[in-house]
């Protein structure tokens, strides 16, 4: 069985051998705990490294102020991509692209005026298409390969990912597949890299504010999401649908 340390230097090396493979390269981040390893892996063994991030008009305060703490500690330059009418003002600190929320809005009066609900509590799919899916397709139209920080043991969803994933015209590598949730927050001691607050409510994954909730010692970590609809524990979809 692999050491952390192991652990740790395999994800460097296959970080390496991606940012030396692809010319296009990026590492999306949703300053959760397990993509701020991912970030810091990926900068340290390669500097230069883009980052990106999808936040969405649900996000939490909270993850918002810490992005902007973060990005400008560790000085990520993170270009983040959210579909709203205007940039949320916590957001105007950093690299924003505004795309377009007409879709968004259509689908949501909609549902508001047919079934007095907001999207995320009815059709949490579709919400997290618009929301997540489409921004992250942006996101990634120019590059060749991504790098996340998705983990088998996060979740029932999660278990059959592979390290490398080619999805339609581009390549996934999710150098901490193999980690465990302890991986992380060693790894965050140790590198004493601040946590999203959110944690310390007792939040185990964190989304946006409606879908995310605490959840036992004894569920799984992503058991606090979508709780009450049909996509409980799963998956939003940047990493299960065809990007480009
Ligand atoms: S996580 Fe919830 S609020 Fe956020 S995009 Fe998905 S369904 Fe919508």
């Amino acid at each position: 069985m692999a050491t952390f340390i192991d652990k740790i230097e395999h994800s460097k090396e296959l970080i390496a051998e991606s940012a030396k493979k692809y010319e296009r390269i990026a590492v999306g981040c949703s300053f959760g705990k397990d993509s701020m390893v991912t970030v810091h892996l990926a900068r340290t063994v390669a500097p230069e490294i883009s980052v990106f991030s999808i936040m969405t008009i649900y996000k939490p305060q909270k993850t918002l102020e810490y992005l902007v703490e973060i990005n400008k500690k560790f000085d990520l330059n993170t270009l983040v991509y959210v579909v709203a009418k205007e940039t949320p003002e916590i957001l105007e600190q950093v690299n924003v692209v505004l795309l377009p929320y007409e879709d968004f809005e259509k689908e949501s009066d909609y549902v508001r005026k047919e079934l007095n609900k907001e999207m995320y509590s009815v059709c949490p799919d579709e919400c997290c298409g618009l929301l997540k899916v489409v921004p992250t397709q942006e996101a990634v139209k120019n590059l060749d390969a991504w790098i996340a920080g998705l983990r088998k043991t996060e979740g029932f969803t999660r278990e059959n990912f592979q390290e490398i994933e080619i999805i339609g015209n581009i390549t996934k590598i999710n150098p901490i597949l193999e980690w465990t949730e302890l991986d992380v927050w060693r790894y965050l001691a140790i590198n004493q890299i601040p946590a999203n607050p959110l944690y310390a409510e007792g939040y185990r994954s964190l989304g946006c504010a409606p879908c995310s909730k605490v959840t036992d010692e004894d569920e799984s970590e992503r058991a606090g999401r979508w709780q009450g609809t049909a996509k409980h524990g799963g998956e939003c979809g940047i990493h299960t649908k065809r990007l480009k």
